[in-house]
């Protein structure tokens, strides 16, 4: 016996709707980096397309090849990693667009032959990766003669902001406009600007501009100490079946399932009984307080949406310092996925 990831496609489509409606006109990015936060990118892609999403992007280059490899021409796949000449030559030969935050790296994409599609980036603040504003008008200016040699197509102009507070994102903001307008006055035609995430694309409808890029929104994962969204949930349950009962009863993780030990006395878990402590974590089995009746096999649900008493994704994450996200990315590859809907 281990442990199950139950993905429900069915909520993962209401979510995207749900973001979708919200966003509109602005179109919307399902973030798939990381393998769709470990949830598989082939299920997620295609259910996304079914409810409408025509952009994926992600972090890898190996996740946004799945990607593109599900979605057709159905779909645009951004790819936001600065990588080697190597990985850029798989990501154009595949028809990804490529994000590019600096000038030796547009160089080494504008060298790899055929036109390949990319959308700049402008630092505004984050320091995490993009063009320095002092810098962005040469870059720019670079970007117009590789467009005219037929290397390059600028597609876009993007950035990422922090999110934490209101009036850093309208500094960013007014960066951002204004390296829009750099980009136009060196002779580019960028399309499509993006610059929010789930949240500030959420709650503030002046960051939508053409695109946004929604991760957690979309899995059902709100931020942490962030309040409910209404109408998405999370899409998926990670379940353990009870293996021992003595004291206290015995659950089965599995070998490898990357749960976070540090959860151990700080979680409570959904069983038959309702909400218990979880009492210990370890590789191979962890201990739940006992509930009358309880019996080998029965389901122990360790995150989920909610809706039996178990911690949602971003209850964990919490608990932990740290985001919703994480709980998700770090159940194992080696934990059986498992799709409805
Ligand atoms: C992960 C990521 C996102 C998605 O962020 P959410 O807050 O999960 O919606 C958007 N943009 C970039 C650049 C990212 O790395």
């Amino acid at each position: 016996m281990s442990a199950e990831l139950r993905v429900d496609l069915d909520q993962f489509r209401t979510n995207v709707r749900a973001v979708r409606r919200r966003m509109a006109p602005a179109e919307v990015l399902v973030v798939i980096k990381d393998d769709a936060y470990a949830q598989g990118v082939e299920p997620i892609v295609g259910a996304a397309l079914e409810a409408g999403a025509m952009w994926f992007g992600g972090i890898d280059i190996p996740s946004a090849v799945r990607a593109k490899r599900v979605a057709g021409d159905r779909a645009r796949v951004f790819c936001w990693m600065t990588v080697s000449e190597d990985e850029a030559r798989t990501a154009i030969a595949e028809g990804l667009e490529l994000g590019v935050g600096d000038a030796a790296y547009l160089e080494r994409i504008a060298a790899v032959g055929g036109t390949a599609t990319v959308h700049l980036k402008i630092d505004t603040g984050l320091h995490r990766n993009g063009v320095r504003p002092e810098q962005w008008r040469a870059f720019c200016a670079r970007a117009a003669e590789l467009e005219a040699e037929g290397r390059i197509r600028v597609a876009g102009v993007w950035s990422h902001i922090a999110e934490a507070s209101d009036r850093d994102d309208d500094i960013a903001r007014a960066q951002f406009d204004a390296a829009v307008g750099e980009a136009w006055a060196a002779g580019l035609a960028p399309e499509i600007r993006h610059l929010a995430a789930s949240a500030a694309a959420w709650h503030r409808p002046e960051f939508r501009y053409e695109l946004v890029r929604i991760g957690a929104f979309c899995y059902g994962v709100r931020s942490a100490d962030g309040p409910d969204i209404p109408g998405i949930a999370p899409i998926s349950s990670l379940v353990a079946r009870v293996s021992a009962v003595g004291d206290d009863v015995t659950i089965d993780l599995g070998s490898v399932d990357g749960y976070p030990s540090a959860l151990a006395g700080r979680a409570r878990v959904a069983t038959p009984a309702g909400a218990r402590a979880l009492l210990r974590v370890d590789p191979f089995s962890s201990r739940v307080e006992a509930w009358e009746g309880a019996a080998v096999g029965d389901e122990v649900t360790l995150f989920g949406p909610g809706s039996h008493g178990e911690p949602t994704p971003t209850d964990l994450g919490e608990a932990l310092d740290t985001v919703g996200e994480e709980p998700l990315l770090r159940v194992s590859p080696l934990v059986t996925r498992v799709y409805t809907g």
